[in-house]
């Protein structure tokens, strides 16, 4: 990921090397192709402009430092712009004062949210938490399968209605499950929801009403980092419909251009909290700004 804008940056770098002083001409013509670099990497077009005028503001401002040359100085402002847009410090999970945690998850079908939630539950673990897994995803025949598959590579149990228990209402699931968890001594609460392949209105109302049912501490919407522009309107329609209190991007270790991985902490003004690397359970780590922007920078 982020291969052809990591290419097209260091290009525009290279062009300012051993330029003595940057003109306003010099940073009007470098922030119209770092603006360009963005937008072919599927940047959000918003982001490009929030992103393109504090660059100018800062290149032109009295912050340039006597010690770095002109290249040296935009690469700096850059770097952390992209911080910037990436969310900054970066936040981390927050849990429940009185346990369980409840993290729902949510996102299309095909985002990774049933693999995010293995990943999850596995590396919660390691923390030494006891999460549950819950299926609340009754939508795709296998989904209670995959979910239960998931959770036994990652070794913690997993709440589902019993095959053919006419157990089918998603929300009670989710409901019910919180009374499991606190008679098993589980202190954290995982639900899968069912997602659909397009933003769909009933899906959404299945999601809120499964939030409104748990309430839970984290709503994480989980993107796949693979899909374009589209990125914006899906994280938009589950910001807008669901109400997400944070993201995980999936997939990163895709060919893709980036675009939404770059747009979606401004779109939905949530933090990124972790990243999915891979279909494996430990292909999967805490999201930080600094070392993606750096990553971009190559
Ligand atoms: P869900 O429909 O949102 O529950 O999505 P799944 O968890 O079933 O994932 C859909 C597909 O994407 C599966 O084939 C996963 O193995 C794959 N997948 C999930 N996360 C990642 C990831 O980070 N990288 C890669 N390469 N594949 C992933």
């Amino acid at each position: 990921m982020f291969d052809t804008l990591s290419d097209r940056l260091s290009g525009i770098f290279t062009k300012l090397r051993g330029k003595g002083k940057l003109t306003d001409a010099d940073i009007d013509a470098t922030a119209r192709e770092i603006r360009l670099a963005l937008l072919e990497a599927d940047v959000a077009l918003p982001v490009v402009k929030a992103f393109i005028a504090s660059l100018k503001e800062r290149a032109r401002g009295a912050e340039v430092s006597q010690a770095l040359n002109p290249a040296q100085q935009i690469i700096k402002i850059v770097h952390e712009e992209l911080i910037n847009i990436l969310g900054g410090e970066g936040r981390r999970l927050v849990f429940a004062k009185q346990p369980p945690t409840v993290i729902m998850l949510a996102g299309l079908q095909g985002a990774g949210k049933t693999t995010l939630a293995g990943k999850l539950a596995r590396w919660l673990r390691t923390q030494g938490h006891q999460p549950l897994l819950v299926a609340a995803d009754l939508q795709r025949p296998n989904a209670v399968n995959q979910l239960q598959v998931v959770g036994g590579r990652a070794g913690v149990d997993v709440y589902a209605p019993e095959p053919g228990s006419g157990v089918g209402d998603p929300v009670k699931v989710a409901k019910d499950s919180i009374e499991v968890a606190r008679r098993t001594a589980k202190d954290i609460v995982i639900v899968d929801t069912a997602g659909r392949l397009g933003i769909d209105a009933e899906m959404m109302r299945q999601a809120a009403d499964i939030r409104a049912a748990v309430d839970p501490d984290e709503v994480i919407f989980v993107i796949d980092a693979m899909v374009g522009q589209d990125a914006v309107q899906t994280a938009e329609a589950f910001r807008d419909g669901v109400g997400i209190t944070g993201v995980v991007l999936s997939k990163l270790d895709g060919d893709a251009r980036g675009g939404a991985a770059l747009s979606v902490r401004h779109v939905t003004g949530q933090p990124i909290l972790f990243a999915s690397t891979g279909e494996k359970l430990e292909d999967f780590d805490v999201f930080h700004p600094d070392r993606m922007a750096s990553r971009i920078l190559g």
